[in-house]
């Protein structure tokens, strides 16, 4: 199967019924980059830029992150890089931070939470993102915001970025794209508000399937629960996939759940045009959006959205892809 699935490498990911979904790879360390090239993803999606910070006394400085995103910004020509800010606590361990105790860590100071208290370390950030975009097509994401003003004070603490770049003469992309994950269930609810703050959404599935139904994405004992079909998680990718594309703006999905083949049709319907996925995912999904037509994407999902239980929605989904595939 994987040899003939190579031919899928150099093909769109576009529907019989001409839409064309972009799938991106999934990156956590420098040295996967080449299988997102191998397996044909059009750039990177997610960078976890939080795998950098990983070896104990050596967090890197403004300069080694520089180098790195540069060489990954360049790799990837013609096609972007989206970074994504530091995304520490939750099940994100840090050794270089000492974050302090929390009862309730994943609920606690992460993310951009913390971002935004640790200013210096964020700003380290975005100006060694910022270098990095005069050399390929960067983007920046910033990972659990919750409300409004967080993105506003994230794009506040960028432009400053910028202007201590602008200061010491050094280049960068004035229009930088600025996307936020959608990863908590406020951000699902308002992603109308947030929708005019950026230039796209990515949703964390991951992190919204856990918040959205109150399960530890790490606590075998509530795996059970952790159902990405429930007819909470439908409705609410529902309400992100609308509240972009009304403010037309990009809706990618960085998620887990955006490399499952069985859910391709579904998020066709949805109306997520950009997939970002572990690379070897890639031309498995590209091969079922080669087969289908958005409009049966559609079809198939105004049949979910009423169905009570996840196990309803996945049967469908099931005897669906079933009888195409
Ligand atoms: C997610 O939450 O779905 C996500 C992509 O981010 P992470 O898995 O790194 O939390
Ligand atoms: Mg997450």
């Amino acid at each position: 199967l994987e040899k003939e699935l190579e031919v899928y490498r150099e093909l769109p990911a576009q529907t019989l019924d001409g839409h064309r979904l972009i799938l991106r790879g999934n990156v956590e360390l420098a040295r996967e980059v080449p299988a997102v090239l191998a397996h044909g993803g059009a750039g990177v999606g997610l960078f976890r830029s939080e795998f950098l910070f990983l070896n104990p006394g050596q967090a890197p400085g403004e300069d080694e992150q520089f180098e790195i995103y540069r060489e990954l910004a360049q790799k990837m020509i013609p096609e972007p890089v989206t970074i994504r800010t530091l995304d520490v606590g939750g099940d994100k361990f840090v050794p270089e931070i000492n974050l302090s105790e929390e009862d309730n860590p994943a609920m606690g100071l992460r993310g951009v939470r913390f971002s935004l208290k640790e200013h210096n370390l964020l700003m380290t950030q975005l100006r060694a993102i910022l270098r990095a975009s005069s050399f390929g097509e960067v983007r920046v994401m910033f990972p659990m915001i919750s409300g409004v003003d967080e993105i506003r004070a994230c794009k506040d603490l960028l432009r400053q970025a910028c202007a201590q770049l602008d200061e010491r003469n050094q280049s960068y992309d004035a229009d930088i794209k600025i996307g936020i994950m959608i990863e908590t269930p406020s951000a699902a609810l308002i992603a109308d508000l947030l929708a005019p703050e950026v230039d796209f959404f990515s949703v964390g599935t991951n992190d919204l399937i856990q918040y959205c139904l109150a399960v530890d994405r790490g606590n075998e004992h509530v795996a059970y629960l952790y159902e990405p079909l429930h007819p909470a998680i439908l409705r609410a990718l529902k309400m992100i996939g609308d509240a972009g594309r009304k403010a037309d703006i990009e809706v990618g999905m960085c998620g887990e759940m955006a490399g499952e083949p069985v859910y391709a049709l579904i998020l066709l319907g949805l109306g997520f045009n950009e997939l970002s996925m572990n690379a070897a995912c890639i031309p498995r999904m590209k091969r079922i959006i080669r087969q289908v037509r958005r409009q049966d994407g559609e079809e198939l999902l105004a049949q979910l959205l009423d169905l009570p239980r996840a196990r309803d929605v996945s049967r469908f989904v099931e005897e669906e892809m079933a009888r195409r595939f």
